[in-house]
C-alpha cells in the first residue's frame, strides 16, 4: 500500500499516522522525495481499513498495490482449493460436477421424481430452494421448512447430496443436514449471515450479487473464511446489465478472472445467468469451455406449471442430453480422491 503525503507534512501527524499503522502489525517505508513524501505500507495490509488512512489531514492519496482479501487470495494459496461435499464428493482442483434440480421444492413427488431423474444423468448433488428470495411478497415463497424436510427425504431416497438456500441467520437450524448452504445473489453481502455462516463447518455456495464487481464477490468469501470456514464455493450467476432479452448476462470472463485471483472453485448458473431454457446448453459449454468447476442447473419435470422460474429449467430429458454433451468435454468426477 502507497500512502502520498500532502507537501510540507506536520512531523508530528506523521507519527501518528505511522505510529496507528505499526500498531496494526505493518511497516512503513518513508521515502522523501524533493516534493513529496510518500509511505509504503508493508505487510499484511489487509487488515487496514482505507478510509482510516485517509481521515488524516496530511494524507493526500492511498493506493493498494495488494488485494484487500488473504484467506481467499491465490496469492498466499497457491494449490486450488478443494471442497468436500458428504462423505464422497469433490468439487474444485480437478474435480467437476454438475448440480442439477428445481428453482423450488414444490411436493414430494416433484422433489422425488427430478432427483431421481437427474442421478440418473450423473448428478451427485441436488438443488431445490426452500427459503426463496421472491421480487415480489406476492409470489410463491418457498415451502420453506417443510420443502427442507421434502430435500430431506429425497436425500434418504436417492443418497444425492443436497443444496439449498438460506436466506436469514434464523433458519439455521434447518440446515443441520443439508450438505451445502447456499448465499443467494441478493445475500451476498448479508454480512452477518456471512460471519455466522463462517462458523460452521459446511460448504458454502456464495452466489454473486446481481452487481456486484469480483473483489466484492472475494471480500464476502473473505467474511466466511476469515471465521474459520474455508470451505466456500463460488457461483456466477449473471449480472444485471443494460440487456433486456436475457435475465441476466452471463460473465464469463469472470470464470478465468477469479481463476487468477483466488484458489476457491468457481461453479456458473447457466439458468438465472439467461432466464431462458434453449440458452442453458450452449452457456453450460462456454462456461465449461472458460474453466467452470461445475454447474447449477434447474431442472423440472413440468416446467410450465413450475411455481418458479418454469421459463428457465430444463426437462430432466433435456438435461440428460445436456449432461452428456458436457461429460464429452468434462467428465463428472466423483469420488475423492
Ligand atoms: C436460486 O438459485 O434459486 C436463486 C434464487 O438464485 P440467485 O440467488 O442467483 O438469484
Ligand atoms: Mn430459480
Amino acid at each position: 500500500m502507497i500512502i502520498v503525503l500532502k507537501k510540507s507534512p506536520d512531523l508530528d501527524q506523521i507519527d501518528r499516522l505511522t505510529d496507528w499503522l505499526k500498531s496494526l502489525g505493518v511497516g512503513i517505508h518513508l521515502s522523501e522525495g524533493a516534493t513529496q513524501v510518500i509511505l509504503g505500507v508493508i505487510g499484511d495490509t489487509s487488515v487496514v481499513d482505507i478510509d482510516m488512512i485517509r481521515r488524516f489531514d496530511i494524507v493526500e492519496d492511498v493506493k493498494r498495490i495488494q488485494e484487500p482479501y488473504k484467506n481467499a487470495n491465490r496469492k498466499f494459496h497457491p494449490d486450488d482449493l478443494i471442497v468436500n461435499i458428504g462423505s464422497d464428493v469433490s468439487l474444485g482442483g480437478g474435480h467437476f460436477q454438475m448440480i442439477a434440480g428445481p428453482c423450488s421444492v414444490e411436493s414430494e413427488e416433484q422433489i422425488c421424481l427430478i432427483a431421481e431423474s437427474v442421478k440418473k444423468s450423473g448428478v451427485r448433488v441436488l438443488r431445490g430452494g426452500a427459503f426463496k428470495p421472491r421480487t415480489s411478497p406476492y409470489s410463491f415463497q418457498g415451502l420453506r421448512a417443510a420443502g427442507i424436510e421434502l430435500l430431506l427425504k429425497a436425500k434418504e431416497k436417492t443418497g444425492l447430496y443436497i443444496v439449498t438456500e438460506i436466506m436469514d441467520i434464523s433458519q439455521l437450524p434447518y440446515f443441520e443436514n443439508i450438505d451445502i448452504i447456499q448465499v443467494g445473489a441478493r445475500n451476498m453481502q448479508n454480512f452477518e449471515l456471512l460471519k455466522e455462516l463462517g462458523h460452521t463447518q459446511k460448504p458454502i455456495l456464495l452466489k454473486r450479487g446481481l452487481a456486484n464487481t469480483l473483489e466484492e464477490l472475494l471480500m464476502s468469501a473473505e467474511y466466511i473464511m476469515s471465521g474459520g470456514n474455508e470451505q466456500v464455493i463460488l457461483c456466477e450467476r449473471g449480472i444485471r446489465t443494460f440487456e433486456t432479452a436475457t435475465r441476466n448476462t452471463l460473465d464469463i470472463s469472470a470464470i478465468p478472472m477469479l481463476k487468477n485471483l483466488t484458489h476457491l472453485p468457481i461453479i456458473v448458473d447457466p439458468s438465472h445467468a439467461t432466464g431462458l431454457s434453449h440458452l442453458v446448453h450452449p452457456m453450460a459449454l462456454a462456461a465449461v469451455a472458460a474453466g467452470a468447476d461445475g454447474l447449477i442447473i434447474e431442472v423440472h419435470n413440468d416446467p410450465v406449471h413450475a411455481l418458479c422460474d418454469g421459463k428457465q429449467s430444463l426437462t430432466p430429458q433435456i438435461f440428460e442430453q445436456v449432461a452428456q454433451s458436457i461429460q464429452q468435454i468434462r467428465p463428472f468426477s466423483w469420488k475423492r480422491e
